[in-house]
């Protein structure tokens, strides 16, 4: 049989295309990874084949024993690594973890209290353009535009106000500890579910380094690529056996038919990767390369929203400079460097230009980036914001980038 480079190679081109680019560009994106070759793997592999409808031991295709080992050892592994007692590994992203959630515990046109989008939640936590904001009735809570934090009395506020069926923490764009002891109170307090949606920091979480949400939340979601480093996928935790059914309804035959069995054995795979000791000591690096960055541009004179972080991400606020967030980015990925804009708190522009930037240490730092090499590209990219239109630095930068890549491989040639 002929190969993707015979048979395809516009293809093929396209993907070496993309392999140069995540080796010669450094990448701040702080929802990407580097999954690990094995996980890479396992999703090339005869698995997805495969047809599983249902749940390992209870399918409605015949020749599943291999696959419900796979689903179970998965199911088993995440449950120990984040100290929960069910888990639902099926979701085919973080978005249809979330769609089956809402589809488990509400009906349509319930209340749901979320974080706003703009405000750094995610678009399944009640956006208007998304289901979570067409077909359910999305109260939305955000931060104090002062200080960058969320408002804890603003959600209990508008909680009290809503009566909302189910109450959602959790982020994009948020560089603080979020305080779930105080969700799960003010979820109490008006009879809410509360839904802890830790796509963001699911990695630092299974470190031990950002705090569990799984004993405060009645049911957890997550991504499986961010910081957890595994393929793209989705996950559902919960405590309770009664919640936990009705999620597994929800997802198959909810809003899924058949499980993508090569991408369950990768999460598998992941959840044992992160199960390792060495798993704490990358996800430490990536909290400490996060906080080295960011006292650089505190001390150039930029803008870190509420002033620092305390996971793997900051926003950085170019209001003050008038450098818009397309502009910052556009100049930013001349020199190689992949950011993404994102608003920020009082941001006078429109969300497709916005005057901010988000940046993340995940995959730096899967790399090899040390504090020294983060410290480093963090004056490059002030070097650029400070002299925008300024083509020179651009090269100059272009060409820094392009010997710390070279220096650091992200996969071994
Ligand atoms: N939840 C949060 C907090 C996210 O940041 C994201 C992705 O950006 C998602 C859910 C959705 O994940 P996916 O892109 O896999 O649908």
């Amino acid at each position: 049989t002929m190969t993707i480079a015979e048979f395809d190679p516009e293809i093929q081109a396209a993907i070496e295309g993309e392999e140069r680019r995540q080796e010669a560009h450094i990448e701040l994106i702080a929802s990407e990874n580097y999954a690990s070759p094995r996980v890479i793997e396992a999703q090339g592999t005869v698995l997805t084949n495969k047809y599983a409808e249902g749940y390992p031991g209870k399918r409605y295709y015949g020749g599943c024993e291999f696959v419900d080992t796979i689903e179970q050892l998965a199911i088993d592994r995440a449950c120990e690594l984040f100290g929960a007692q069910f888990a639902n590994v099926q979701p085919h992203s973080g978005s249809q973890a979330n769609g089956a959630v809402f589809l488990g515990l509400l009906a349509p046109g319930d209340t749901v209290l979320g974080m706003s989008l703009a405000h750094g939640g995610h678009l399944t936590h009640g956006a208007a353009p998304n289901f979570s904001g067409k077909s359910y009735n999305a109260v939305q809570y955000g931060i104090n535009t002062d200080t960058g934090l969320i408002d804890y009395d603003e959600v209990e506020r508008l909680a009290v106000e809503h009566k909302p069926k189910m109450i959602i923490a959790g982020f994009s764009a948020y560089s603080q500890t979020l305080d779930f002891p105080r969700f799960r109170e003010i979820a109490d307090k008006v009879g809410a579910y509360l839904m802890v949606d830790m796509a963001h920091v699911a990695g630092l979480v299974a470190a031990g380094l950002y705090p569990n949400p799984v004993p405060f939340a009645d049911v957890v979601t997550t991504t499986t690529h961010k910081t957890l480093r595994g393929p793209r996928g989705g996950l559902v935790l919960t405590n309770n056996e009664d919640i936990a059914k009705k999620i597994n309804s929800a997802v198959f035959p909810g809003g899924q038919g058949g499980p993508l069995m090569h991408v369950i054995a990768a999460k598998a795979i992941c959840f044992k990767e992160a199960l390792a000791d060495d798993f704490k000591t990358y996800q430490q690096q990536v909290i400490t390369n996060a906080q080295a960055m960011a006292q650089v541009f505190v001390d150039r004179g930029f803008d870190v929203v509420s002033g620092g972080t305390e996971n793997h991400l900051f926003l950085l606020s170019l209001i003050k400079q008038d450098i818009t967030g397309k502009d910052a980015d556009a100049a930013l990925g001349r020199a190689h460097i992949t950011v993404n804009k994102n608003a920020v708190p009082n941001d006078p522009r429109s969300p497709f230009v916005t005057s901010g930037l988000r940046i993340g240490t995940p995959a730096v730092t899967t790399r090899g980036f040390t504090e020294a090499d983060c410290r480093e590209l963090a004056g490059w990219i002030c070097d650029i914001l400070d002299n925008m239109g300024d083509e020179s630095v651009i090269e100059r930068v272009r060409g820094q980038v392009s010997e710390i890549c070279a220096r650091l491989p992200v996969y071994e040639q």
